[in-house]
């Protein structure tokens, strides 16, 4: 008796063409594009040839093979305890912003004057409700981040001219980003003053001469010096500035409109213009809240040379930021301030609930007192009381791993999922997610 040679399934691999046009598959290829599906097919195909798919799952395991998007940047759950995580892409936008963002995705009156047909200014609306929100600033700009901001400041006034900055603001802000070394590739001149921990205002005045493009002081976010120490602050050097003709520049990294209660050490937009700087320069996607953006603000004069630089339209930001920008002002409170102001009992409240929904689930968790951060290179030794889910250590990497990643942080022998850094509408995503994991798992 010979075998039926069709009894094996390697030799009933589907056929590329009959498998696209399976009516989910061709939905799924109009979706994500026809590539994409074929990658799916064909890593399908490989296991069906080798045994260990039979060719009637084939169609299923298509479906299951494509990528949620044609994009492959996954949503994840930021339980790290770091509001703001650079690795994570910073400030999550608002409902509102998201809104905004798809709305202005196509094609949009970004540049047109709909009422007379004519061209109008780019971004009007975005620019006006920054000013409307630092009511201290003439004028606003808006760049491809906090870096293009200084890049555009030192070109345009400094270029081949002296650029004075105190030593102990020659900062590094991360992934070997520093802010000296992008400053003299614009060609300007670095005129340090002072030393590593102290600078005085006389250092600043010493040092202007007729070749002085501009003073800049940057808020060093990411560390504090302590012990014997001086700083000269803005309100101390505007006055000594004044007349002189050289503008006073305040890069405050991270992007408070104003103080926040929390924050006492971190400089805001409003009160560094109201204290006299020229300009103030920072990122949209940190404590501000907002989409990744550079905020240029202050005198119309010096914006003005700032919008007229060639560089600028090298350095301008699309549509959607521009819409997300507007919308994060103008909408409810950005999830970043809505984590920053979250209540510590409902902090714990929400723990014991998804602790207590994971145990139910056969899971070893217990809520824990944790410690939150701000992160982006905000408020470095501000600590904010938070509370976390414990799970065991090796949670961790499944976790990360799994159909919606979560990111936690290690203590020890335990993974902690903290709760600062999630809205309270993700809680239950987030349960979601480890009992998927732990169901995998076991
Ligand atoms: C974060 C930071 C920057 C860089 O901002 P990006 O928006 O990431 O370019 C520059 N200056 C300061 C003081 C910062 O904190």
């Amino acid at each position: 008796m010979t075998a039926d040679p069709s009894a094996d399934p390697r030799r009933r691999v589907p056929r590329t063409d009959t498998l696209l046009a399976e009516p989910q598959v061709a939905a799924a290829a109009g979706r994500l594009g026809r590539e994409l599906v074929k990658t799916a097919v064909q890593t399908v195909q490989t296991r069906v040839r080798s045994g260990d798919l039979p060719p009637e799952d084939a169609v299923a395991a298509v479906l299951a093979a494509l990528p949620g998007t044609a994009g492959s940047l996954q949503p994840v759950l930021n339980a790290t305890g770091v509001l703001v995580h650079t690795n994570l892409g910073r400030a999550p936008l608002s409902a509102a912003a998201v809104e905004a963002v798809v709305a202005a995705s196509g094609t949009t009156d970004v540049e047109l004057d709909l009422a007379t047909g004519r061209r109008g200014p780019r971004g009007e609306a975005a620019l006006s409700a920054l000013l409307a929100a630092v009511p201290a600033a003439e004028a606003a700009l808006v760049v491809n981040n906090c870096a293009a901001a200084l890049a555009l400041v030192a070109t345009c006034f400094c270029a081949g001219r002296e650029l004075v900055i105190a030593r102990g603001e020659l900062v590094e802000i991360g992934d070997g980003f520093r802010i000296p070394e992008l400053l003299t590739a614009t060609g300007a001149r670095l005129r340090e003053v002072g030393t590593t921990n102290r600078v005085a205002l006389a250092d600043y005045t010493a040092a202007l001469t007729p070749d002085t493009g501009a003073v800049l002081k940057v808020h060093p976010s990411n560390f504090v010096v302590r012990g014997f120490t001086r700083a000269v602050e803005v309100a101390e050097l505007a006055p000594a500035l004044a007349g002189t003709g050289v503008p006073l520049v305040a890069d405050v990294g991270s992007g408070l409109l104003r103080p926040h209660p929390l924050l006492p050490d971190e400089p805001d937009l409003q009160t560094a213009l109201a204290d006299g700087a020229d300009l103030v320069l920072a990122s949209g996607d940190k404590l501000f809240g907002g989409p990744q953006a550079g905020l240029v603000l202050g005198r119309a004069d010096l914006v003005q040379r700032l919008r007229r630089s060639p560089l600028y339209r090298a350095l301008r930001v699309d549509k959607t930021t521009l819409a997300a920008l507007e919308a994060t002002l103008r909408g409810p409170q950005p999830p970043v301030h809505q984590m920053l102001d979250a209540d510590p009992d409902m902090l714990r409240k929400r723990a014991r609930a998804l602790a207590a929904r994971l145990v139910d689930g056969g899971l070893d968790a217990v809520a824990v007192a944790s410690t939150a951060r701000v992160g982006g290179g905000g408020a470095p030794e501000f600590e904010l009381p938070s509370c976390a889910v414990s799970l065991p250590a090796a949670f961790a990497e499944p976790l990360r791993r799994g159909p919606r990643p979560v990111v936690g942080h290690l203590a020890g022998d335990r993974t902690l999922l903290d709760l600062r850094s999630l809205l309270p509408a993700q809680d239950d995503a987030l349960a979601d997610a480890v009992l998927a994991v732990a169901q995998r798992w076991t």
